[in-house]
């Protein structure tokens, strides 16, 4: 059974259906689930606004196979936490993670090994988002130095030792054609990151990582309380809202799960003029 991708995304794709020179190399772009994340008090990122209110994060990592090889973005909330149905606590009590399916698994029935992946590309180094890394023993991880500096400090480390790190030092055009290109967004952590990625058909997004967590911080500029540099994420939140203008680019918030709500996850894919059913 196979329907048309095209329903339902009139609303994201609007203003947004603009070809970028070297997009075509884009053959599939999957939106995983990469877990989720209860935070009993939402106003540790909203100060003074729903004080003692819990709120649900979305967490999503993204499956970018283009003509020259694969990108994953994140790799989410380990996957050893789907064992624990009630969830692992994080943060001094402030924050249950769980996850309903691991990662493996996703990338499994999509036919896709770790060892089939070209490239790793991490926002940044927080447990939510480089649970997974060691898993992917043979891929490029794609860091910011600084990143790696403050990922390596942690305990247990998030990366083994022998893994093969492309240490950045700011952007980084993925695949040469401008399709994929890191965007370096610090402030969050040392060396957050966010991903523009130029689709064929859907058009621009940028994917935030950490930048902001959900909807309302990016509306009201607001850099999440608990920061390394607050200034720094000031400033890169500025610079990817300059992206979105000049790409005319949607703004992905993988942890806003109102966001993650309106896109399809695989095994649907983005960018095929039809969607997959499993
Ligand atoms: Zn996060």
């Amino acid at each position: 059974m196979k329907t048309l991708l095209t329903i339902g995304f009139a609303a994201l794709t609007f203003g947004a259906l603009a070809t970028a020179a070297g997009a075509a190399g884009i053959k599939r772009f999957y939106v995983l689930d990469c877990g989720r994340q209860i935070v009993k008090d939402q106003s540790r990122w909203t100060p003074g606004l729903n004080v003692g209110q819990p709120r649900e994060f979305s967490n999503n990592c993204y499956l970018i196979q283009h003509e020259r090889g694969t990108l994953l973005w994140e790799t989410g909330v380990p996957d050893s936490v789907a064992m624990v149905r009630e969830g692992i606590t994080v943060a001094n009590g402030a924050i249950v993670m769980f996850r309903d399916k691991t990662l493996i698994e996703q990338l499994a029935s999509l036919g896709v090994k770790p060892d089939d992946i070209d490239f790793v590309a991490i926002s940044h180094a927080h447990g939510d988002h480089i649970g997974n890394a060691k898993a992917f023993a043979k891929s490029k991880i794609l860091l910011q130095k600084l990143e790696h500096e403050f990922a390596m400090k942690m305990i247990p480390k998030p990366l083994d030792d022998g893994q093969d790190v492309v240490m950045l030092e700011g952007d980084r055009d993925v695949f040469g054609d401008g399709s994929v290109m890191i965007i370096s967004t610090p402030g969050h952590t040392p060396g957050h990151q966010s991903l523009l990625v130029k689709l064929p058909k859907t058009g621009a997004l940028v994917l935030t990582g950490d930048l902001v967590h959900f909807q309302y911080m990016w509306d009201n500029k607001l850099a999440p309380p608990f920061n390394f540099d607050k200034d720094q994420s000031l400033a890169s939140i500025e610079r990817v809202a300059k992206l979105l203008a000049e790409h005319k680019a949607q703004l992905w918030i993988g942890h806003d799960k109102d966001h993650t709500a309106k896109v399809e996850r695989a095994p649907k894919f983005y960018e095929s003029k039809r969607v997959s059913h499993a």
